[in-house]
């Protein structure tokens, strides 16, 4: 049987290679690249794009592929596409929610636990000899009882705060609507919330609409003794007030999973021993990323064989 045409945007490790190339004839092209390498033939004959990264996928790249179906992105943010262009051509668009939700949220918490508990530094103590020469490591800050805000309660704000709960954690969350949580405090307003609390997460949706909500208003109701933790995208913290209050001690510090240009951050990021920063790593486990890139193929198997997507993206929903 003739395999279906697909392109895979982004580089794909073998575990998800293999069994893609299996299943389809697989045309790839670079995160960030053009279609420009790819023969006439094939791009009349894709009909689906298997996407991965964080560069932009609009209409330039889209329009390219006559024929183009549906785009199934590797990660739940799906931000980088222009899905209001796809939904104009009945293009539909998929995800990979939920299978990512426990290891974001996990990471979210070590990434607290070890700003707060200066874990990179004190393990730096001891390779440094400095253990012997001048004894015990400087004292740090507490996680259990602390006050923490989360932006955004999805499904990541949720797993986290209910990992928060056993620590003892006043959770407080801002969202657009108020949630069905007892037991967390609702905030519209996210500078009033940040006011509220020792550790503002970030865990909203990335995109237009969100971009630099949280901003120098709400860095400075956070405060000099207050932590942000993202782990959403880059654009949703507002970088320059950030490092504007980072470099101030405005803030106490940062823990940062993601950042604008990543992977080409703002140098003056290293230059601050505040932050603890992490390479956008918070789905990369290998459970996860095997299981992202099945739910993946899922859903380009779906469309090929003219069912409904697994999970299709809201607006395509
Ligand atoms: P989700 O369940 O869809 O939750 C998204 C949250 O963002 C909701 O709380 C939603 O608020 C809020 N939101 C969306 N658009 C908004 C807007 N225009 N204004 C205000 N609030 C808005 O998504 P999720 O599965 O929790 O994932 C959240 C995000 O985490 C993803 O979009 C992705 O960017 C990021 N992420 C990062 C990594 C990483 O490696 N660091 C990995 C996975 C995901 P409402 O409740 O008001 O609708």
């Amino acid at each position: 049987m003739t395999k279906p045409d697909i392109l895979a945007v982004g580089s794909y490790a073998e575990y998800d290679q293999v069994p893609m190339d299996n299943a389809f004839t697989v045309w790839s092209m670079d995160e960030g690249g053009t279609p420009d390498h790819l023969p006439e033939d094939a791009l009349a004959s894709i009909r689906a794009i298997a996407f991965r990264g964080h560069s932009f996928l609009g209409d330039e790249i889209m329009d390219r592929f006559p024929n183009l179906g549906m785009i199934a992105n590797l990660g739940v943010g799906y931000d980088t596409i222009d899905v209001a262009h796809a939904v104009s051509r009945g293009i539909l668009v998929s995800n990979t929610p939920d299978v990512l939700t426990e290891d974001v949220a996990d990471l979210g918490v070590g990434m607290m636990i070890a700003w707060s508990r200066g874990i990179p530094g004190a393990q730096g103590w001891i390779r440094s000899g400095d253990w012997t020469q001048h004894g015990e490591y400087r004292l740090q800050r507490k996680v259990s009882g602390k006050r923490v805000g989360i932006v955004g309660l999805g499904r990541i704000g949720r797993a986290l705060a209910e990992r928060l709960v056993p620590f003892n954690i006043d959770v407080s969350y801002f969202s657009r609507s108020e949630k069905d949580t007892p037991r967390w405090t609702y905030f519209s307003d996210i500078s009033a919330m940040a006011e509220h609390v020792d550790v503002l997460f970030v865990c909203i949706s990335g995109g237009p609409a969100t971009a630099g909500i949280v901003g120098a208003e709400t860095l400075a109701a956070l405060g000099p003794d207050g932590l942000l933790v993202n782990i959403s995208r880059g654009t949703t913290v507002d970088e320059a007030a950030l490092l504007n209050a980072l470099e101030n001690c405005q803030v106490a510090g940062a823990a940062l999973d993601v950042f604008l240009n990543e992977p080409n951050i703002d140098p003056r990021f290293l230059q601050l021993d505040n932050v603890l920063l992490q390479p956008h790593q918070s789905s990369g486990t290998i459970e996860t990323r095997t299981a992202m890139g099945a739910l993946q193929r899922e859903n380009l198997a779906a469309f090929f064989a003219g069912r409904s997507l697994v999970t299709p993206v809201p607006e395509c929903a």
